[in-house]
């Protein structure tokens, strides 16, 4: 089945790819042409002859001849000798589904843009709710919401607006007084509900106005409207309620600097971002609990705790579970929060987890396939995914999707109202669907309505306006294809795995082979298919040296326009340690297991940190069984060849530094 799944890195399946476009193409013709057949064709058929018509054509055909010439010298991302950054080759499937939508150019910010795009969009939302453990039928109340985004930042920055929403909300309520609703009692209560509780609240709210009569209904819509924190801004509402604080954000020091914007973006400021400490690369459970406790004690609000599942720089899977439990303790005490999930890598692992009925594969079973994966502290992190509230999954990462793809899903859906640019939520959209039980009518086939109808505007929830309809096809139909369970789309998933842990062995191979001129060293016990690389010239005990000497490597796996594409063996990125990320303990170790002095570390500029290789492991072709090759056998040869034309040179004493480490 893999076989049909790409074009292949040799362009294998060239054929398969150009007769579907074809097809498609032709079948755009055909729709264009029936639409209106009487009408008669608006460029004359002899336009083709006259020169202005001519010129035109071969100015276009120079430019984009001009183009193509240039884009070969892109990044050969498709090549299992690709193994940088996070990309790989397209899924047929998706990249065909994408290229057929384009010239129909749906825009999926509104239904009236996007009749049919726009479903397949909230199909995609429901695809990944089933796959994380959620709810997914829309004829229950509490059904999980999904949505795409360019990308996961975006789809970070959706969890925060959503989780300040939906924080805030109760503290407008309070402040309006609104009669009969049951409120909390004080702001500090009203701010830190759960959200579970929050939701309910908010239901409570919308029940209540839709019994009112008309006029009543809009002034205290309005009345309410008008004190929430996206009306006034962080200043005022924060002025207002002199009892709360702005609210910071808990995520682990390894967390993608798209927190950083996304808290800039909200106006929160990234101060208020608390970076917690690590270990081994893993959220430290103990820090997170402690991070809590402090908050508590000193009253200060949490926006949202982050777990990542898939580390951007290490691959490393956070304790989701041990997370869990500290929100459902901190909850107890009266201090409620949001956690999400920031899995816009390792997100698509989770199909290893899955059965086709949906249920979570047991350990033991999974452990059949591999040597080491899944760690049981892995497992309990995809298995605790159905608790969390919601979660970034970006299809262009591990999707194997075109950029321009990421997606926020959010587990209950019922708070998705609170984002809506328009906040006649009550009765915009749901009126078709027979009102939102003002008459206690919530039959499942009502919820299902409802649902549908709300997001028919998905313009007025989401960060962006008019948006890609030919991304949601592509992610729709690379699902449908390949349903997002260990029998499928795991097929994928489990490759790179695989392949992540033949690194692993032939990293200790290697390790062997290089005694005596260098020392090698998996910083970490990787949790997925990301595998980094420690290195260090035998004999040298100076972290600034050992850093030149890895950048020396570097310089040849990485993409460089000065040279023809085909000089280049292999690419694979590069990223650093630092004491502040690994913690005191794990950064001892990897100096120790490199030889290098711990004293040096920090001496200097560009000795505050390690730099280490980092591989990417998702090409589906670095085991070649049709050809009896494997990449990571080659990659490893390849870095035998660098390091002994490295290290043949004799080690040269410190006054020779410059010599020896030209500065570039
Ligand atoms: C890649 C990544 C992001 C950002 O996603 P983009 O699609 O590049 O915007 C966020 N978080 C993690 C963990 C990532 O790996």
């Amino acid at each position: 089945m893999l076989d049909a799944c790409f074009l292949g890195p040799y362009g294998e399946n060239d054929q398969l790819l150009e007769r579907l476009m074809v097809e498609f193409l032709r079948d755009h013709v055909h729709w264009r042409r029936n639409f209106h057949p009487e009408d008669p064709p608006a460029i004359p058929t002899r336009a083709a002859q006259h020169p202005a018509y001519q010129a035109f054509e071969a100015r276009m055909r120079r430019e984009l001849h001009q183009l193509s010439a240039a884009l070969k010298r892109s990044v050969p991302f498709h090549s299992p000798r690709y193994i940088g950054h996070m990309v790989s080759d397209l899924l047929l499937p998706g990249l065909a589904a994408q290229m057929l939508t384009l010239p129909y150019n749906p825009n999926n910010v509104s239904e009236d843009a996007a009749p049919v795009t726009l479903q397949l969009e909230m199909q995609v939302g429901l695809q990944l709710a089933r796959m994380l453990g959620w709810p997914d039928d829309p004829q229950r109340a509490d059904c999980a919401f999904g949505h795409l985004t360019s990308g996961g930042t975006l789809a970070n920055y959706q969890a925060l607006r959503l989780a300040l929403a939906l924080k805030a909300f109760p503290v407008a309520l309070r402040a309006a007084d609104v009669p009969e609703l049951a409120l909390p009692e004080d702001d500090w209560q009203a701010f830190n509900l759960a959200p579970a509780e929050g939701i309910a609240l908010f239901q409570a709210w919308q029940q209540w106005l839709a019994a009112q009569p008309s006029g009543q209904r809009q002034h205290w819509r309005a009345q309410v409207e008008c004190r929430r924190i996206e009306h006034l801004g962080m200043a005022e509402f924060f002025q207002r309620h002199t009892q709360l604080r702005p609210p910071t954000v808990l995520a682990p020091i390894t967390a993608h600097y798209s927190w950083s914007k996304g808290l800039k973006m909200l106006g929160l400021g990234r101060a208020q971002l608390q970076l917690l400490p690590t270990r081994g690369m893993r959220l430290d459970a103990d820090a997170l609990t402690a991070a809590i406790d402090t908050c508590q004690r000193q009253r200060q609000p949490v926006l949202l705790a982050v777990a990542v599942l898939g580390t951007t720089e290490y691959g490393t899977i956070d304790p989701v579970d041990a997370v869990v439990a500290a929100r459902a303790d901190a909850a107890q005490r009266g201090l409620g929060f949001s956690i999400h999930v920031d899995a816009a890598w390792g997100g698509y692992l989770t199909t290893l987890f899955r059965n086709p009925d949906g249920s979570l594969r047991p350990l033991a079973d999974m452990r059949r396939e591999y040597r080491q994966f899944p760690q049981p502290e892995v497992h309990a992190a995809f298995a605790a995914l159905a608790q969390v509230d919601s979660v970034t999954i970006d299809p262009h990462k591990l999707g194997y999707l075109p950029y321009g793809a990421g997606a926020f899903v959010c587990r209950d859906h019922r708070a998705i109202p609170l984002l809506a640019e328009q906040a006649d939520y009550v009765f915009h959209g749901d009126d078709s669907a027979g009102g939102n039980g003002a008459n206690g009518r919530n039959s499942d086939a009502n919820n299902a309505a409802q649902y549908h109808a709300r997001y028919r505007q998905l313009g007025q929830f989401i960060p962006e306006g008019s948006k890609s309809g030919a991304m949601a096809a592509a992610v729709h139909v690379s699902h449908r294809v390949l349903p997002l369970d260990h029998h499928n789309f795991g097929l994928i998933s489990r490759h790179t795995v695989l392949a992540a842990e033949a690194f692993i062995a032939g990293a200790a191979a290697f390790a062997r082979q290089m005694a005596g001129s260098a020392h090698v060293l998996v910083p970490f016990q990787p949790d997925s298919n990301l595998v980094c690389l420690a290195l260090n010239r035998h004999g040298n005990r100076d972290i600034a040296r050992a850093n030149a000497f890895v950048r020396r490597l570097q310089e040849q796996l990485r993409s460089d326009q000065s040279q023809p594409l085909q000089v280049k063996q292999f690419f694979a990125s590069t990223t650093t340690v630092q004491r502040a990320l690994a913690g005191t303990d794990d950064m001892g170790r990897i100096l120790a297991g490199l030889g290098l002095d711990p004293a040096t570390l920090g001496q200097d500029e560009g000795s505050d940190r390690l730099l280490i290789l980092r591989h990417t492991l998702m090409n589906p072709y670095l085991i070649d069984r049709e050809n009896g090759i494997s990449y990571i056998q080659r990659y490893f040869a390849y870095l035998a060849t660098l390091i002994t034309a490295l290290t043949s040179a004799p080690v040269r004493t410190a006054g020779h530094h410059q010599l020896e480490f030209p500065p570039r």
